[in-house]
């Protein structure tokens, strides 16, 4: 275990068998159609990479990153992009890919932003929820986990851009971020 974590909340085994669920229920769902899967930079990068591959229908995928937390653990509030698409989303089918559901706030401007360029749908799907801490609603159509109001780190999500690399979702020790005035 990472030295800065105070345990381990999901192990890698638990995740992958999650992520393989997800892309047979997603599979499923869309036979028949075509998919446009939306990573949320950076966090969802992991994520996306491996259930995109055990997604069977055509899929497709392009990034969107959104102003963030920055190096401090508490949300700011605001949603600003950052990046935006590469493609066209009328007429097709998105699914959203996020790291975790914390306030709500970053995918319900999300999901409102991509419902207003005609796609055929959109759906979210989310590693983790914290669902203690939601301040606007999200509709989240596939879920991994709900977990504790605690921070946690690894699989792709950060803190101070450190950590992503981790194989497993870990609880940072508070001792990390304390102290920083953040
Ligand atoms: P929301 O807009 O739902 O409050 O926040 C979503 C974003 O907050 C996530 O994409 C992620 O970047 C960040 N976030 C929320 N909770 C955590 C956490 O426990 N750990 C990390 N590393 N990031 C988090």
């Amino acid at each position: 275990m990472h030295p800065d974590c105070e345990r381990i909340l999901i192990p890698e085994v638990e995740i992958r068998a999650k992520v393989v669920e997800l892309g047979r229920r997603i599979s499923k769902d869309y036979a028949g159609k075509e998919l446009l899967m939306i990573g949320i930079l950076k966090g969802a990068m992991i994520f996306l990479a491996d259930l995109v591959r055990e997604i069977s229908v055509p899929t497709r995928y392009d990034f969107m990153a959104v102003s963030s937390y920055g190096a401090s653990s508490k949300s700011s509030g605001k949603v600003r992009i950052l990046k935006d698409l590469a493609c066209g989303v009328e007429g097709r089918h998105i699914i959203i890919v996020e790291d975790i559901v914390d306030t709500g706030l970053t995918l319900n401007y999300l999901a409102e932003n991509l419902n207003s360029r005609d796609p055929a749908s959109v759906k979210i799907c989310t590693l983790l929820d914290k669902p203690s801490r939601r301040i606007k609603p999200v509709e989240i159509c596939y879920k991994g986990f709900v977990i504790p109001d605690e921070f946690v780190v690894g699989y792709g999500l950060d803190y101070s851009e450190r950590y992503r690399n981790l194989p497993c979702i870990m609880v940072l020790n508070p001792k990390v971020y304390m102290n920083k005035g953040e």
